[in-house]
């Protein structure tokens, strides 16, 4: 197990998300692969899912010589060096184990990118054969483009008499991915998540194509890792799912993300088993965060907490510094999906997109002609985009859902409008040009509509008794006012860009750590 190719590194198992266009397989897929390849056979323990489980490959799958069952490529999806044969043997005595994320696709993955996090090493790319390339199949290949993910791809359904391999791999091509064995080097595997057929061989294929990321992590550094699954448990408090990506994340250890932090009080692995510490691509349920942190969010150990996060939570001043979570790469972004009438307007909107979000980063997670139905604000919703219409209609079960669900749609049959509300948003998103605040610390149960948050202003100044928006991610949660406002525990009339402060603010909704004040 211990590969040391530099002397502080060991070697750790891929970390897989399995992507594709929606009833392609994904989830039987994953089924099957967690029931018949589970690392203990104590598959029982498995109540509730942390986000991802475990699984150990059998040594030597059997090939057969068909098309579905043949011989694992020799080729992978990049190119072998010279010592090809020699690493594939030395891998094969190494580790077998492979993690997978079991949220399917999208969901799992916008979550996870939205937090400039990256909880994957590795994808599967999952295409019917008896439906081939779909829309979502084009889009979560433009996300592993994007992310520079290493994939193979899984041609699924061949049980199905309506399967057509050729037709798929056809089809792929047409997209541009090229297969291996059809004028590329993509590899892949036909399969069926049914009957279990090319699994075992697609599973080779994935360690095969990990092996050449050469996955490692530092033991000796403090553990760090991503946030996959947060819930509420009326005995045991917060449980959060996890998985290690670096160290050895141990019992007793103090963590903290961007927006919770506490004690580990209690680590199990994904079998529900306790155990005293875990090693990177293990999932993890931990229990002892003080604060529900975000899924998606990274999270890292540290070596106390540092007295100001006490300060904060003990006698609810706000004389805090932002927490000192892993706030790399955290770049506002604009998800959208765009809607358009007709393909024309469409290609016209995305280009006013582009010019009006300016220098903010955009991801534009879907497009497509026709008026917004329920699905757009289901995608919208989890990828953490906003919606924008062009001269098109919004039907009522999605305007009920957006309303409830608080997914922005920008809508307007009038481009300048149009222009100027996605320029709007593109900064209030940026929090340029933008007064606002970041909520670090909420206190107190709040009184009716009265809360008392402390934060840091990012960019000021703001003045006592003026009114704001709540912002989370990219939905306004609603509006307040600011009663009174301190800095260093005084009243102060105005604050500046950078002070810590404190407020007692009114509101309908609920002010939470992580939120942004806005003042527009
Ligand atoms: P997902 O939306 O991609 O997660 O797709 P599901 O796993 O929910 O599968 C959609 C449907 O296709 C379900 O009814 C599955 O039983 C079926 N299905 C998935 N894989 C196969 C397969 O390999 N063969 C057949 N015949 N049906 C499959």
């Amino acid at each position: 197990m211990k590969e040391t190719k530099n002397k502080n590194l060991e070697k750790r198992p891929p970390i897989v998300v399995v992507m594709g266009h929606v009833d392609h397989g994904k989830t039987t897929l994953l089924d099957y692969i967690r029931k018949t390849n589970l690392a203990t056979r104590e598959a029982g323990g498995i109540t509730q899912s942390i986000g991802a489980y475990e699984i150990e490959v059998p040594q030597e799958p059997k090939s057969q010589e068909s098309e579905a069952n043949r011989e694992i490529p020799r080729q992978a999806p990049r190119a072998f060096g010279s010592e090809t044969q020699a690493r594939r043997d030395d891998f094969a005595r190494a580790t077998r184990k492979i993690t997978f994320i079991d949220t399917p696709g999208h969901e799992a993955f916008a979550k996870m990118r939205g937090h400039g996090a990256r909880a994957a090493d590795l994808a599967i790319l999952v295409v019917a054969a008896d439906d081939g390339v779909k829309p979502q199949t084009k889009e979560a290949f433009q996300t592993i483009q994007k992310e520079k993910i290493p994939f193979v791809v899984a041609i699924n359904k061949i049980d199905k008499p309506s399967a057509d391999i050729q037709k798929t791999k056809q089809d792929l091509g047409q997209n541009e991915i090229f297969l291996e064995g059809f004028g590329g080097t993509v590899s892949w595997q036909a399969v069926s998540a049914k009957t279990g057929e090319g699994v075992n061989e697609l599973l080779d294929l994935v360690l095969l194509a990990s092996e050449l990321e050469n996955l490692n992590y530092d033991p000796n550094e403090k553990a760090a890792g991503v946030i996959l699954s947060v819930r509420s448990d009326r005995q045991r408090g917060i449980l959060t799912g996890a998985i290690v990506k670096n160290g050895k994340l141990k019992n007793n250890d103090i963590i903290a993300t961007s927006s919770a932090r506490g004690k580990i009080r209690a680590l199990e692995n994904f079998l529900g088993q306790p155990v005293k510490s875990l090693e990177p691509s293990s999932p993890a349920l931990i229990l002892g965060f003080e604060q529900m942190p975000q899924i998606g969010e990274e999270f890292s150990v540290y070596e106390k907490l540092p007295e100001d996060i006490r300060k904060i939570e003990k006698n609810g001043k706000t004389e805090s510094k932002p927490i000192p979570a892993n706030q790399n790469g955290e770049s506002a972004k604009l998800n959208l999906v765009l809607k358009s009438e007709e393909a024309g307007s469409l290609e016209a909107l995305r280009d006013l997109v582009k010019k009006s979000a300016a220098e903010i980063p955009l991801d534009i997670v879907h497009e497509s002609v026709g008026n917004i139905h329920e699905n757009d604000v289901k995608l919208a919703l989890s990828t953490n985009a906003a919606i924008i219409g062009f001269k098109i209609k919004i039907d009522r079960a999605a305007q009920n859902m957006a309303r409830a669900k608080k997914v922005l749609i920008l809508n307007s049959p009038v481009i300048y409008e149009l222009e100027k509300e996605i320029k709007a948003y593109g900064q209030k998103m940026a929090l340029k040009e933008v007064r606002s605040i970041e909520i670090l610390a909420a206190f107190g149960k709040p009184k009716g509509k009265e809360k008392i948050v402390g934060g840091r202003v990012i960019l000021g100044p703001i003045k006592n008794q003026e009114k704001f928006e709540i912002w989370q991610g990219p939905k306004m949660l609603g509006e307040g006012k600011i009663l009174n406002l301190q800095s260093r525990k005084k009243d102060a009339p105005e604050v500046q860009t950078e002070d810590e402060v404190g407020l007692l603010a009114e509101s309908e909704e609920p002010i939470k750590i992580g939120s942004k004040l806005l003042f527009p």
